[in-house]
């Protein structure tokens, strides 16, 4: 079984990703109210030797003997920054492949000039920035050390000027808490400051686990398509709307051994049938019987949200 490596999944921005957990479930040093892993439980802004290259090389080799993919994406059930061996899993994952190479942030510790240098080697960074407000920002992401948005923009746009790849600034948008007039004004300034190559305008497309587990799911709800496309004609040219765009499976994969690797999908996120066949290239049908099996098996659960069936592992 697979322990850091999963995927590839169907990115909606990357394309065929495989993903790796650099941090154990869930290390993070905010605790946002949408976050898919699940409420966070090592809090801190310490960073710490978490996986080491040499426990991920053995998974990366055999990956690489067996799986197609079209880019790595550096991840983490939390904050994949707080491992302190990331430079060196960044030099061997390189030394490997000549794949394009994504980390994924939410850019807390992008403020720290030692960080932004350990990551001077991606080709694409897409940091967080889902509010520039700090009341809204405290709503939506809750972070578990005293930071403002205000750092936090000043740190990317260093990265700005010190890193000559692509930087994708995501922005995940929740009804009710971080899109008022005032929010989105603030936002255009922060764009105009920080440069990136594109904002990716996102919302809550996935069921929150952690707001589940918190027991106010039902307050994280997307926005709409429209909410969304005026946002993004505020925002300008750079500006591309990335919730619900759902990918066309254009040719079935071969999956080996498909129920481990839906375990280990849900593991990440919980999920609906349609999404898990998407995320995995299968056809949907397929995966159907392997969910009814999970879930007789107590492997998995099922939970009505949304008027959807959703897919859990671990959901108390
Ligand atoms: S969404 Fe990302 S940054 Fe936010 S709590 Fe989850 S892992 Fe941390």
């Amino acid at each position: 079984m697979s322990k850091f490596i999963f995927g590839p999944v169907n990115s909606r921005r990357l394309g065929r990703s495989l993903g790796i957990d650099i941090v154990p479930k869930k290390t993070c040093n905010l605790n946002c109210v949408y976050c898919e892993v699940g409420p966070t439980t090592t809090k801190g802004i310490a960073r710490d030797f978490y996986v080491s290259w040499e426990e991920l090389k053995p998974e990366f080799y055999e990956v690489l003997q067996k799986k197609e993919f079209d880019v790595v994406t550096i991840t983490g059930m939390g904050e994949p920054t707080l491992n302190k061996n990331l430079p060196d899993i960044v030099q061997g994952i390189k030394e490997l492949i000549d794949k394009p190479l994504v980390l994924l942030t939410n850019a807390l510790l992008l403020t720290v000039p030692e960080v932004r240098r350990e990551v001077l080697e991606f080709s694409i960074i897409s940091p967080s920035l889902d509010a520039v407000l700090q009341e809204d920002f405290e709503r939506i992401d809750r972070p578990v050390i005293p930071v403002t948005p205000q750092t936090i923009i000043d740190g990317l746009a260093a990265l700005r000027k010190e890193f000559s790849g692509k930087i994708w600034l995501e922005v995940l948008l929740a009804q009710g808490y971080n899109h008022s007039p005032e929010a989105i004004a603030a936002l255009q300034e922060a764009v105009k400051k920080i440069q990136p190559d594109k904002v990716h305008l996102n919302s809550v497309g996935r069921p929150p686990l952690t707001a589940m587990k918190e027991k106010f799911a039902e307050s994280v709800q997307p926005l709409s398509m429209e909410q969304l496309e005026a946002i993004q004609q505020k925002l300008g040219d750079c500006a591309e709307i990335i919730a619900s765009k759902r990918q066309t499976i254009t040719q079935k994969q071969k999956i080996d051994n498909l129920p481990e690797n839906i375990l280990q999908y849900l593991k990440r996120r919980p999920a609906d049938q349609e999404e898990i066949a998407q995320g995995l290239n299968v056809r949907s049908q397929e995966i159907g019987d392997i969910l009814t099996q999970l879930c007789q098996n107590n492997h998995i659960q099922k939970k009505i949200h949304e008027q959807k069936v959703v897919f859990f592992t671990d959901v108390g």
